[in-house]
């Protein structure tokens, strides 16, 4: 069984939102996920899967609500590094964040580099090992721009810098996530291994020389 075929399909990428109230009242999380999809038409649904370590996931959990916001070809680097690159178990990302607005649900959607949003009602959630699915009520929802959708594949050709060796690393082996680009320094990577940044597994790292 050959992994790579997973890097065949093909994914949008988003911003999750949701009420983060173990931190107090109007406080939210965020997290980037390539899961959304629209699930059926009638009722109007949306399904999002979503990895458990994300503290976005546990909110979501104890509110039932979110919103997706499409992230759009004008989107920069820095809105990935603030969403998907830190956890929210350790800093608040909406603290003097300001390209966002409050939706009718009260949750935030993101303004900056994004072409719509999605306000949703979580209605089932499913337990599949590693993410939790849910399905949800899309209750609202607004075009914000006309820019296309980014891909992931838009993402990590013209978004995502390119890595650049460090000159007294050169000729060193690591292994690259091919997920995000974190380096693990080793050989060979524990099969357990979980990259810290977007907590993709081991099998999708792999191995470079810098
Ligand atoms: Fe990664």
């Amino acid at each position: 069984m050959d992994n790579k075929a997973l890097h065949k399909l093909s994914y949008g990428l988003f911003v999750l939102t949701a009420p983060d109230d173990g931190n107090g009242p109007g406080t939210y999380s965020g997290c980037i996920i390539n899961t959304a999809i629209q699930g059926a038409s009638d009722p109007l649904t949306m399904t999002i899967c979503v990895n458990k370590a994300n503290h976005t996931h546990d909110c979501i959990k104890a509110s039932s609500k979110f919103n997706v916001s499409v992230l759009s070809e004008a989107a920069d680097f820095g809105l990935f590094q603030h969403f998907g690159f830190q956890s929210g178990k350790d800093v608040d990302k909406f603290a003097g964040f300001s390209d966002c607005k409050l939706a009718g649900n009260q949750l935030p959607y993101i303004t900056r580099g994004t072409n719509a949003y999605f306000s949703c009602w979580v209605t089932e959630t499913v337990d599949l090992g590693s993410h939790t699915l849910f399905v949800a009520t899309i209750t609202d929802m607004e075009v914000l721009s006309d820019v296309p959708s980014t891909t992931y594949v838009y993402y990590l050709q013209n978004i995502k810098p390119k890595p650049e060796a460090p000159a007294a690393a050169a000729g060193k082996t690591v292994w690259r996530c091919t997920i995000c680009g974190y380096i693990y320094e080793g050989d060979p990577i524990p099969d357990d291994f979980i990259c810290p940044l977007c907590k993709h597994p081991a099998s999708d790292f792999e191995k470079v020389t810098i």
